[in-house]
């Protein structure tokens, strides 16, 4: 890793205020591994709370509304998440393509609006294990990105790539690092030529998928790793911590 590795944690739809006490611990441990930028992405209902105990963690959303505020029951726009505390936003997650049907237009609808309101980016791709099964993996994640990936000027300082294979999250599975130094070189090359080698890298490239303490350090040492995008571990301050301190104990950090 070149650049300070970015250790997000995603709470996805977990969390009541009984969580906060990880947060503060997660917060107040971070101090001491400055090597590591670490940030939380908890549900909406606590990015507030999350940002008021934060003084070095990063707090984000899961997902924004694609627009302006206005007339759009139950939704949430970036402008909203900005107000409350948030710094960033996670977009294009595999459960959100799969649960609600988001497609790459929609995210990249998501990815400008977000943007406008000032918010940092990490938009996830990944391919399903039928696509890697049939060793589709890389051109089905390259045309993911090129459909998302934002045009504006200057959008590239304020984004991070997350590579999350499907069939690596939540699962206990994860990709060869290998199959991980594969793919982030062919994203690298993407991002080149989208953006020039210069601007392109300062583009972290995360992964996601059963990151745990226990594999933290060898993945986060593979080419082109940036940082680790964390689901399940993240629910905890001590197995969270666990990877944060592999992050910034890791040779290149
Ligand atoms: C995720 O969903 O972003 C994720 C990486 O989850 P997990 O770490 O639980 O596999």
């Amino acid at each position: 890793m070149a650049e300070r590795p970015y250790i997000v944690g995603n709470w996805k739809m977990n969390g009541t205020r009984a969580m906060l006490s990880e947060a503060r611990a997660i917060d107040r441990a971070a101090q001491r591994y400055m090597k590591a930028e670490v940030a939380v992405a908890p549900p909406y209902t606590l990015i507030h709370a999350v940002h008021r105990e934060a003084e070095q963690i990063g707090v984000g959303a899961q997902d924004c509304f694609p627009g302006e505020d206005g007339a759009h029951t139950g939704d949430i726009s970036a402008n909203m998440l900005a107000d409350a505390g948030a710094k960033f936003v996670i977009l294009g997650h595999s459960e959100r393509r799969m649960d609600h049907r988001e497609t790459n237009k929609l995210i990249n609808a998501k990815i400008e609006s977000a943007l406008e309101a000032g918010l940092r980016i990490i938009l996830c791709c990944g391919e399903s294990l039928e696509k890697r099964d049939a060793g589709e993996a890389e051109d089905f994640v390259l045309k993911q990105l090129a459909a998302s990936l934002p045009k504006i000027e200057d959008a590239a300082e304020r984004l991070t790539v997350a590579y999350e294979p499907i069939w690596a999250i939540g699962t206990g599975r994860t990709a060869t690092t290998k199959d991980i130094a594969a793919m982030h070189k062919a994203i690298r090359g993407l991002l080149d030529e989208a953006y020039g080698e210069e601007t392109s890298a300062e583009v972290r490239i995360l992964y996601g998928g059963s990151v745990k303490p226990e594999n933290a350090r060898e993945i986060l040492s593979t080419p082109e790793v940036g940082g680790a995008l964390v689901g399940g571990a993240s629910l905890s301050a001590e197995s969270f911590l666990g990877i944060v301190v592999a992050a910034s104990e890791s040779e290149d950090a």
